[in-house]
């Protein structure tokens, strides 16, 4: 017998495994691997890396990955306690041995008495139990398609089509301007970069002749659509094609010189605050040096900050801005909650914290009270309310952690400041929403001793 049911041993569902089990509830942890295996994973080991052995920046004064780490920790979280104790040198950044955290993660879950670890494939989502599905871009496909019955098949995605997100305070707007094609909708909807003739067939060239990451074999058998093509095959079928699709100039004209522009790259704002903006129909698989390298050709972009650059990869993911309420859960079904990659996080470290804010939030529900989401100024909050509201629903796609998420912080410091005032401002948040909850206190201090 169990309190909760967590589908998916990865970095999130290992995270929230932890957390209910900590708070004194009986989880049952189911995990495939061991019976069937996913595309990109190696081992039968809970939270394996797929990839890369780095959690990116530990430095939480500066960097906001570096911060989350932070307030993981405060929060007991298990992915950084083993993290930490399998760290490798990596400069600032914390690199993990990936066998060692892994292996002392599943130890930590396997002896922990609250904790039943089960290798079997779940193929659909219960009809009243309480569950976290926790189980990643590579969602075996039978589950996939009950989350697909549960949430309306559109909602779910099958491959990112990430277009690069760049910092609104880097945009020259000396250059670009703001203007809805034709005049319609807001006039602020969308900021208009200008090209010439010789810049944009320069743009072209650079597109195809760009260096380009490769699909894996196993991408290659999962179909996309058209709609999510990426711009270097757009380029590449003709030098006028992507004037008459993602550049088109028609409707735009440019107020510095009362003219239209041969081609134009439009922005549009990506979250709630404004301060992202995403270059729209930009999706590509150009390596990242080469799309800073490019984009920053593009006029009004010379100096452009990318919180995010282009990718296109194999990813299942809710549309959870409109499907999931602010504690995670399917609002059609509120006995089911989301965590990790599947709600449209991006990263270990993401992952592993939204799975460790749906371990609180359900034990939270099952002890009978409620908790309130963390402050959207810390980066636990700006997080999850990227996920669960902040962000467009029909252009939702997925997003590391950064520092365009948060408010900005008042009086506007100065460029070099900035980083520590939104750091020190979300230490002082994190702390205070960890006040407020006394049950979290309880919770931590069990789990850090
Ligand atoms: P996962 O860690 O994938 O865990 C999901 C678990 O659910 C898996 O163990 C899977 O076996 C299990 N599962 C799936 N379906 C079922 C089912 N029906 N029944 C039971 N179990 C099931 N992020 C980075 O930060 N750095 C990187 O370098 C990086 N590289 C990546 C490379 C690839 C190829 C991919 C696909 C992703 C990569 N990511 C990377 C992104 C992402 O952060 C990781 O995928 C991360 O592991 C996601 O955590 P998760 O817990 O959501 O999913």
């Amino acid at each position: 017998t169990h309190d909760i049911w967590i589908i998916g041993g990865g970095l999130a569902g290992s995270e929230a495994a932890w957390q209910l089990a900590e708070a004194g509830f009986r989880v049952r942890l189911s995990e495939m691997r061991g019976v069937e295996g996913t595309p990109a994973h190696q081992t039968d080991g809970l939270a394996e890396l797929v990839c890369s052995n780095s959690f990116r920046s530990d430095d939480a004064d500066n960097n906001a990955v570096g911060l989350l780490h932070a307030e993981m920790r405060a929060l007991g979280s298990l992915i950084m306690r083993e993290g930490d104790r399998h760290r490798v040198p990596a400069g600032s950044a914390l690199a993990v041995d990936r066998d060692g955290f892994s292996d002392g993660v599943t130890a930590a879950l396997a002896g922990h008495p609250n904790i039943e670890i089960v290798r079997e494939r779940v193929d659909a989502l219960p009809a009243s139990e309480p569950v976290i599905v926790a189980t990643g871009p590579l969602t075996a496909a039978q589950l996939a398609g009950s989350i697909g019955a549960a949430t309306g098949l559109d909602s779910l995605a099958f491959f990112d089509a990430i277009a690069p997100i760049v910092h609104r305070e880097s945009i020259d707007m000396d250059v670009a301007w703001f203007q809805s094609r034709w005049d319609k909708g807001d006039s602020h909807d969308y900021i208009n970069c200008p090209l010439d003739k010789e810049q944009y067939q320069a743009f072209v060239q650079g597109l195809i002749d760009g260096d380009k990451t490769e699909f894996k074999e196993w991408e290659r058998n999962t179909p996309y659509f058209e709609g999510c093509m990426p711009i270097e095959v757009m380029a590449s079928r003709g030098p006028e094609t992507l004037r008459h699709g993602p550049m088109k100039p028609f409707g735009l004209r440019n107020p510095r010189t009362g003219k239209g522009a041969y081609a134009v790259v439009q922005l549009r704002q990506d979250n709630a605050l404004g301060t992202l903006w995403n270059i729209v129909g930009f999706q590509t698989k150009l390596k990242h040096a080469e799309q800073v390298r490019l984009f920053r050709t593009i006029p009004g972009l010379q100096n452009a900050d990318f919180a995010r650059l282009g990718g296109l990869h194999r990813n299942t993911f809710i549309r959870s801005p409109e499907l999931l309420d602010g504690t995670l859960r399917l609002k059609s079904a509120r006995h089911i909650r989301f965590a990790g990659q599947i709600t449209g996080c991006e990263g270990y470290v993401e992952s592993a914290a939204i799975g460790l804010l749906a371990g609180r939030f359900a034990a939270a529900e099952l002890a009978g009270q409620t908790l309130a989401p963390p402050p959207g100024t810390t980066a636990l909050g700006a997080l999850l309310g990227h996920i669960t509201g902040g962000a467009e629903a029909d252009s939702y796609q997925p997003m590391n952690v950064n520092f365009g998420l948060f408010p900005p912080v008042e009086g506007a410091p100065k460029k070099a400041e900035r980083k520590l005032a939104l750091t020190g401002r979300a230490k002082r948040d994190l702390e205070g929403w960890i006040e407020e909850n006394r049950l979290l206190r309880a919770q931590s201090r069990s789990a850090s001793s």
